[in-house]
């Protein structure tokens, strides 16, 4: 019998499952696919999700990988842009220091991460890699140290409304065979389109856009290791590195229907509504990447997080909580709670103390609030205000703009939210309304004579600023 065993290998399960195992709990992994999956999420690891992967001891997985520095942010708003970086290391010390859950496994040097430049670098870095080579990175960490087994999850195997093992379909040699396996404690990491968070709780994800992504071959950006977000009348666009040779490009798209298949209307939306707004010189990548028509789409959702009191059994990863990819926060808020829970349970010798375990994950619902309130409302807000569709929105977005413009805390702030350095919801909030009233006070420089329209657009400003952001922040923080 297993003390626990997880359900799917994709970013989260090898990381609470090693954190496990090293507490000397006896693990099982159960993954229905362990070969290299090719797919256009968790791209980019934020500083906050780097810091989580130190902690648990598995930094290493973004060794060999070709994974490139990321240093900031470059924002293009029409033809204007500016340049941010991430938080100095000396501010991440003290409101977010390191606290490893076993001793410190270092980062190595390799052909593209430089660990010196690291060490001296006096600011946090992210990365940016092929998402299915940091994968098997991280699953060849864990099956060194768990057992793993290749099958489908179909179903938990319950006792007296306790979870006490799964049902897991194999195919081997042609032949599917279904094995019981028992363990203490089952944790789900079946991901965006989880069996499991469907069966066992009332909490349902909700599509607000889509994501059309492709590849760009050699493609110049206007700054090395840096992520670009394009902003404008169109809805964002982001662009990042992730190898030498290779960069992302995730373009949004406002519905909350996929574009459909039919009549090229990916390759038209595209070609019309992208291709102006790419820098100058990215165009020849992305004109020729668009004429291989190689386009992948994935639905953007959000899930707020739910209390679990289900005996044997928690959801963890996007199972439990999704967020909008726009500013790139699933991995770090999935790692950083495989961290949270395994500090947790580290304490708990018999995984059948259901008591014992229902405090831990009470106590674990409450710490992870203040980086999952952060991460998920900054990127509901942000893709609101940079997909901005109607007036008040494109007055708010170019008060985010002229904000970061101004430089210090205004930028600072900020980025410390989106990079998980600075987990601190009262802090969005102050900066998400400051945007807000520095909106409305550019709006009413801009109207000029027309001032009585500023008025009217005052409260206009105000209204959408509150009901884009304090649903969020209130059913993150207070659900
Ligand atoms: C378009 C898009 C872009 C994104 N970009 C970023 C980004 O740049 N940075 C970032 O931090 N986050 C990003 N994310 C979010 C990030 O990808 C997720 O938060 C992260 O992958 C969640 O990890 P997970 O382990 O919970 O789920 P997944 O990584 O989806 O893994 C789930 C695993 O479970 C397995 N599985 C499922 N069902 C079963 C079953 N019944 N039995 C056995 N195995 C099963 C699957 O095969 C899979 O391996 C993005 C998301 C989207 C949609």
């Amino acid at each position: 019998m297993y003390d626990v065993i997880v359900i799917g290998a994709g970013v989260v399960g090898p990381c609470i499952s090693t954190a496990l195992a090293r507490q000397g709990k006896k693990v099982l992994v159960v993954e229905r696919d362990w070969s290299k999956p090719d797919r256009i999420v968790g791209e980019l690891l934020q500083p906050g999700g780097v810091k989580a992967l130190r902690e648990l001891g598995m930094i290493q997985a973004i060794n060999n990988i070709e994974a490139i520095d990321v240093k900031g942010y470059y924002i293009q708003y029409f033809n204007q842009h500016l340049s941010i970086d991430y938080p100095l290391k000396e501010v991440a010390e003290v409101t977010n220091p390191i606290n490893y859950l076993e001793k410190e496994i270092p980062l190595k040097s390799d052909n593209t991460i430089n660990v010196e430049e690291w060490e001296k670098d006096s600011r946090v870095r992210g990365v940016a890699f092929h998402h299915g080579d940091f994968l098997q990175n991280l699953r060849s960490i864990c099956k060194k140290e768990v057992d793993t087994m290749e099958g489908t999850v179909v179903k938990l195997i319950k006792k007296d409304d306790i979870v006490i093992g799964v049902e897991v379909k194999e195919n081997k040699n042609n032949t599917t065979k279904t094995k019981k396996i028992y363990s203490k404690l089952v944790i789900s990491c079946d991901g965006i389109y989880s069996k499991f968070r469907k069966e066992y709780s009332n909490n349902n994800p909700s599509i607000n856009s889509y994501f059309i992504g492709l590849y760009l071959k050699n493609a110049k950006l206007p700054e090395k290791n840096k992520g670009h977000v394009l902003l404008g009348n169109h809805a964002p666009v982001l662009i990042y590195q992730v190898s030498p040779n290779e960069t992302r490009v995730l373009c949004a798209y406002r519905s909350i229907k996929p574009p459909s298949s039919a009549n090229d209307e990916v390759y038209k939306y595209l070609k019309n509504d992208v291709l102006p707004h790419i820098p100058k010189e990215t165009l020849p990548a992305f004109t020729s990447a668009l004429e291989d028509k190689k386009f992948r789409i994935m639905p953007n959702q959000y899930l707020s997080a739910k209390k679990q009191n289900q005996k044997g059994f928690i959801l963890l990863g996007d199972s439990l909580n999704m967020r909008h990819p726009l500013t790139g926060g699933g991995m770090t808020v999935g790692i950083s709670d495989s961290v949270l829970l395994a500090r947790l349970l580290k304490s708990v010798d018999n995984f059948e103390d259901y008591d014992l375990i229902k405090d831990k994950l009470s106590i674990f619902h409450r710490k992870r609030k203040n980086l999952d309130a952060v991460i998920n409302t900054l990127s509901i807000a942000l893709y609101s205000l940079f997909a901005a569709d109607k007036r008040s929105l494109k007055i708010l977005q170019y008060g985010c703009f002229k904000y970061f413009e101004k430089g210090g805390e205004c930028v600072s702030g900020p980025i410390g939210l989106l990079s998980g350095i600075l987990p601190f919801p009262m802090l969005l909030f102050n900066h998400f309304f400051s945007v807000a009233f520095y909106s409305i006070y550019l709006n009413f420089i801009n109207r000029g004579i027309n001032f009585p329209l500023a008025i009217w657009e005052c409260f206009d400003v105000l209204f959408t600023a509150i009901i884009i952001f304090t649903p969020y922040l209130w059913t993150e923080l207070v659900q």
